[in-house]
């Protein structure tokens, strides 16, 4: 991919999306956002304008919608479209099955069949490690068993078979499946962050919001499994350092290699009582916590091989805990209401 290229980037208001969409434009890429606003708003685009002094062109809309897509098709030469948007909640999945096949599935192949049409077959999707399931043994290779335990994890293996069906069926597809391991941090000017709309599912969110006041203590879920000291193991990683995968991952889809899976990950797993130790060290504070009862369907320890990322693309996680706590932290302090504050 020309790095002059024009990338439609779905989901690009979001979490992961808005610090993509900062180095997408500091590598010289064009950018079109589509997204519906659904899980994040108009006002993270125009801090990602604010960071980059570049105007992002933000269109409001879903990608369930063809008439929309294909207008954008038209309109706008895109080169490759990088696929974020989609419903993330799992708990909520299992409530709401329909309405997350929905959105997910069905709106990305609506998404790829406007891009059939239009002619445009380069796709960087972002999938996810929970399609390993419970893996047998750690750490985890991208050509290791897949499966799913609720219905988002389901969304996203379902959608990664249907682009390996895709390019069976046409080789002029190329599709980098991006599986993220725990995306955490923001970017470092504390202008971005995650920015969740209820009462965050997630670890990190919800450490940081304790740390400004807006929660009482964490809840630790599960303090007898076999790890260091009994609590969950995952493979944190600095969203920057996500952003930068995608990145190295359009660049790859420019050799014409088909569909491929890649871990982006650290390869380095830690506790949840050491990432509160360390979110402590970022805010200076002690932080409230309890040792509850295990959290249905967790597994004990997650983590990567992210060797092929390194061979493939090119890429490599550089930031540590310290930087994605130090970074969580600026973003809640100075937005403690998030995009509300
Ligand atoms: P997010 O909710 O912050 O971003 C998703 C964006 O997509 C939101 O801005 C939302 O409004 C938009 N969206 C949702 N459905 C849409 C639709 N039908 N049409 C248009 N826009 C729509 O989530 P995120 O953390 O940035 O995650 C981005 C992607 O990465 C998602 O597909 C998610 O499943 C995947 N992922 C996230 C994580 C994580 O821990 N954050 C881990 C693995 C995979
Ligand atoms: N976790 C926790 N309390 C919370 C949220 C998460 O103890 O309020 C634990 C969870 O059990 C897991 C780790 O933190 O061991 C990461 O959980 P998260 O939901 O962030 O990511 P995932 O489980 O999807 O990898």
């Amino acid at each position: 991919m020309q790095s002059t290229a024009r990338v439609l980037v779905t989901g690009g208001a979001g979490y992961i999306g808005t610090h993509t969409c900062i180095q997408l434009l500091s590598a010289g890429y064009q950018l079109l956002v589509l997204d519906n606003f659904s899980n994040s708003s108009p006002e993270a685009l125009h801090r990602v304008q604010a960071i980059t002094g570049i105007e992002v062109p933000g269109i409001e809309g879903d990608i369930n919608d063809a008439a929309l897509l294909d207008r954008l098709f038209e309109q706008h030469a895109i080169d490759a479209v990088i696929h974020f948007a989609g419903l993330k909640a799992v708990g909520e999945s299992v409530a709401q099955p329909l309405r997350y096949y929905h959105n997910n599935v069905s709106g990305t192949v609506t998404l790829c069949q406007a891009m059939q049409r239009a002619g445009v077959f380069n796709l960087v999707f972002s999938s996810s490690a929970t399609v390993y399931g419970d893996p047998a043994t750690l750490p985890i290779r991208e050509d290791f068993p897949t499966s799913a335990t609720n219905p988002y994890g389901r969304s996203k293996l379902i959608i990664e078979e249907i682009l390996g069906d895709l390019y069976t069926s046409d080789p002029r597809w190329n599709v980098a499946l991006l599986r993220y391991f725990n995306p955490v941090g923001a970017h470092p000017s504390g202008l971005i962050g995650e920015d969740p709309s209820d009462i965050p599912n997630n670890l990190m969110p919800y450490i940081a919001q304790v740390a400004v006041g807006r929660r009482e203590r964490l809840s630790v879920f599960g303090s007898d499994y076999p790890t260091v000291d009994g609590t969950g193991v995952r493979d944190y990683i600095h969203v920057m350092d996500l952003a930068d995968g995608h990145v190295r991952a359009l660049a790859w889809l420019q050799q014409g290699l088909g569909i491929k899976a890649f871990n982006l990950g650290t390869g380095r797993g830690y506790s949840v009582l050491e990432m509160l130790k360390a979110f402590e060290q970022a805010c200076g504070k002690t932080l409230a916590y309890e040792l509850v009862a295990r959290r249905p369907g967790d597994v004990a320890s997650c983590y990567a091989d992210p060797t092929l990322a390194e061979q493939e693309l090119g890429w490599k996680a550089t930031l540590g805990i310290e930087a994605m706590c130090a970074d969580g932290w600026r973003w809640q302090s100075q937005n403690p209401e998030g995009y509300r504050s």
